[in-house]
């Protein structure tokens, strides 16, 4: 006996959203629209557990029934924080391919924080890329269009209201005003703004537009950013 199973590839409405995702170690998503999403637990805390778990085990003799115990521990710990972060990532792609025709993200530039030990782990902790692909994937499945932007010019340092480009911003600043036209700005929303305003551009550059396809274009944030993205919502 045989079954013919057949699978209907998953059909969402489409929607005219389009939305710009900022990734950052604070707030794990910021979105174009203003919403923010935390990431599960803090960081901190999970570190600290985790220093202590290791800590017990490098206290016992290996092959020990003790050690045996205290290394399962530590293999229970990473699974449990790995389920909590796939569950999480899985949970908000699902979220943001539902609700969004066309979504941007911009290139990881994680290579370039590598040089940051600190930072680094605490990226790989959250996710950036599983996240990424999580967001291709669904594009795929359910016919929308995911790109990702490298840039030239970095997204937080642009104004999104008159393309002002203000100096270099330090992590630790999360608000700041520009120079030129006044706009106060959230920092991570002025990112997501811009994110969102460069995929747009990259479409009318190539002159391609109502593409089926899911396709991943490279384009870079021009400086002279306009209001069409707020706009585009
Ligand atoms: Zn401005």
């Amino acid at each position: 006996m045989s079954f013919v199973v057949e699978i209907q590839p998953e059909i969402l409405p489409k929607t005219d959203n389009s939305v710009g995702i900022d990734l950052g170690i604070k707030t794990f998503a910021t979105l174009s629209d203003g919403s923010k999403i935390e990431a599960p637990r803090p960081l901190k805390k999970r570190i600290s557990k985790y220093r202590k778990l290791s800590k017990s085990l490098s206290k016992k003799t290996i092959g020990s029934k003790r050690y045996e115990k205290a290394r399962l521990r530590i293999a229970k710990f990473h699974a449990k924080l790995k389920d909590t972060r796939t569950d999480f990532l899985h949970k908000l792609s699902t979220e943001i391919i539902r609700e969004n025709q066309t979504i941007i993200l911009e290139d990881l530039n994680v290579s370039g924080m590598v040089k940051n030990r600190k930072l680094s782990r605490a990226i790989s902790d959250l996710g950036w890329r599983q996240f990424r692909t999580f967001l291709e994937s669904k594009a795929e499945k359910y016919s929308r269009e995911f790109r990702v932007i490298s840039r030239w010019e970095p997204t937080s340092q642009i104004c999104y209201a008159c393309g002002f480009k203000g100096g270099k911003l330090d992590l630790s600043i999360r608000e700041w005003e520009c120079l030129n036209c006044g706009a106060k700005h959230d920092r991570d929303l002025n990112a997501a703004i811009n994110i969102l305003v460069a995929g747009g551009q990259s479409e009318t550059l190539n002159g391609r537009g109502g593409k089926q396809k899911t396709t991943v274009e490279v384009a870079a944030v021009c400086e002279t950013s306009t209001r069409r993205g707020a706009k585009a919502r």
